[in-house]
């Protein structure tokens, strides 16, 4: 039995493979920033413009987020050894709740040991058979395993498509729904896209819908602030649920959260699975996240450093003849078409110094590969203009761009 499983796995493996999608990790030999020292495929130490963090405004090795870390972990220890209501709630763990509460604009907020692990709480806790959801078609993988785990009746559009969701609106009313929630990413990872928030608050006013945003890729550097997109797009308070992360823009450690009204966090806090049957956030990361807030609320430098790298970049790869998918996030999608193509391009970059990833099936559809690249306030003019050059160099190189 064991055997004929292996001999299963080991062809399952051999198919991703052949298909060219396997993907590979490669070893960084230090802390995350602008430019990173790694190992690369051929196992030779390298230094490397890195296009491709979650690291938007450059937090993830900030010396005051290490140093409160450190103070956090001599003053509280290094792990709690309990999930939070036994004895795993520490007067930093309600801290750092009401930090991003009040950084959010809601009453109170719960967290989770990763955003991945809130969006699986949200929806099996607050809502039941007689309920709907109505979900983007682009919504991250957590929001779908999320709204799989509940029992809610399912709805989904086109992303983006405000005619189609609110047809979906008005089938969730005529089939008797008792509560509406409408969930979206509030930018599309893959895209850079930020979704329509105003419009729509305004359909969920209409139609008596609640409406949650996941913001993983926007707190902490969109927004007024870097309150994130319900600012951004000036949808406010009709934005009523908030989920994000603490491992990208606030620190890039690891930790998720609700924020919401106050009966929403306490109904999480008391049924939220992921909540309740998992460990407590490690002090030290507590600690490291509310100064990561503290910086990231005060620091409209580093926000506008981040937007001058994105148009610097989109001026440069599109006078250079590349697709991009348009926008005005930091997320620059630079599109491929095939997955092989774009592991050969990341693969001459690597030579070039640029460390990207690229993006095939199934995080994107077939045909739709890209390399998805990511600016950051981390790294300098200078460092955007390089990324510029290798690019347009490994991309004559392998055809995709005109030579001269
Ligand atoms: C990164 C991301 C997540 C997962 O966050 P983790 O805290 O790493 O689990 C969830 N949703 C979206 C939209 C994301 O981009």
């Amino acid at each position: 039995m064991a055997h004929s499983f292996l001999a299963h796995a080991q062809a399952e493996l051999a198919a991703i493979e052949e298909a060219g999608l396997r993907k590979r990790e490669r070893e960084i030999l230090g802390p995350q920033g602008g430019r990173i020292r790694y190992r690369g495929q051929d196992g030779a130490e390298r230094s490397a413009i890195n296009l491709c963090a979650n690291n938007y405004l450059g937090l993830a090795n900030h010396p005051e987020v290490a140093e409160a870390a450190r103070a956090a972990l001599e003053s509280h220890g290094y792990g709690m050894a309990s999930v939070r209501f036994i004895c795993g709630t520490q007067d930093l763990h309600r801290q750092l709740e009401q930090r991003i509460a009040r950084y959010l604009g809601k009453d109170d907020a719960i967290l989770f040991a990763a955003c991945f692990d809130a969006n699986g709480a949200l929806f099996e806790t607050l809502l039941g058979p007689e309920d709907a959801v109505i979900s983007d078609s682009l919504n991250h993988a957590s929001i779908i395993d999320g709204v799989r785990l509940s029992k809610a009746k399912r709805y989904r559009y086109a992303s983006g498509d405000m005619d189609a969701l609110e047809a979906e609106l008005k089938t969730a009313v005529d089939d008797g729904s008792r509560f509406r929630l409408i969930v979206t990413d509030g930018v599309f990872s893959m895209d850079g896209h930020v979704a329509p928030l105003k419009a729509i608050a305004d359909l969920a006013e209409r139609y008596g819908a609640l409406v949650a945003v996941d913001d993983c890729h926007a707190t902490g550097h969109l927004g007024e602030k870097g309150r994130g997109t319900p600012t951004l797009t000036g949808a406010g308070e009709g934005v009523h649920i908030i989920t994000g992360t603490l491992g990208k823009t606030l620190g890039g450690a690891m930790g998720g959260f609700i924020a919401a009204a106050q009966p929403i966090i306490d109904l999480l806090r008391q049924r939220a699975r992921p909540y309740l049957f998992s460990n407590s956030l490690a002090p030290a990361l507590a600690g490291g996240a509310i100064k990561a807030i503290d910086i990231a609320e005060a620091a409209d430098d580093r926000r506008e450093t981040l937007a001058r790298h994105a148009r610097r970049f989109r001026t440069g790869m599109t006078a250079a003849g590349f697709t991009l998918v348009p926008g005005d996030t930091p997320i620059i999608p630079v599109m491929l078409g095939e997955a092989e193509l774009a592991q050969r391009l990341a693969a001459a970059l690597d030579e070039r110094g640029v460390f990207v990833a690229g993006f095939f099936y199934p995080v994107v559809p077939k045909g739709k590969a890209r390399i998805r690249t990511q600016m950051s306030a981390a790294l300098s003019d200078a460092d955007i203009d390089e990324a510029i050059t290798a690019f347009t160099d490994a991309g004559r190189d392998l055809g995709i761009i005109g030579r001269i």
